[in-house]
């Protein structure tokens, strides 16, 4: 599948620290022959690639709509839709469904968000969906509050 990653907050912290089990979590998804994109509504984001050393994983870096999400793809340069997008963002995983991730801030706060978009990934690979209560399915609704 085509996987794209958020950059801030999903990945990278406030203080530039990648999130707990980052690395661990590409890995195993190269291993499984999906293909990686990192994208960022801030733009591309080439200095995150190159002072993380993330140049093996990541196949194409990309600017990210944060509006009209699939009509913008085009005028943004990403040759293709995302299968599968991870991001902090709850609208743009509705929309091209995914997993949603409470926001990564600081190194101190350690969680197990990575090996929860592994589990989801491979969920949705095998079956087209996910019990995880973070999954949202492509073109969810997302309630008003
Ligand atoms: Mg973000």
């Amino acid at each position: 599948m085509k996987i794209f990653f958020d950059c801030d907050y999903t990945i990278l912290g406030l203080d530039n620290t990648l999130r707990h089990g980052t690395l661990d979590t590409l890995d195993k998804l190269k291993a499984d022959a999906h293909e990686l994109y990192l994208w960022s509504g801030v733009g591309e984001r080439w200095e995150v690639v190159e002072k993380h050393k993330l140049q093996d994983y990541f196949s194409g870096v990309y600017r990210k709509p944060t509006d009209h999400f699939h009509e913008r793809l085009a005028e943004l340069g990403v040759p293709f839709e995302p299968e599968f997008v991870i991001d902090d963002y709850p609208e743009i995983v509705a929309a091209f469904g995914g997993v949603w991730v409470p926001p990564y801030f600081f190194q101190r706060t350690v969680d197990q968000e990575m090996d929860r978009i592994y589990r989801v990934v491979c969920d949705f690979a095998q079956s087209g969906s996910s019990e995880d209560r973070q999954y949202r399915a492509k073109g969810t609704v997302l309630p008003l509050f």
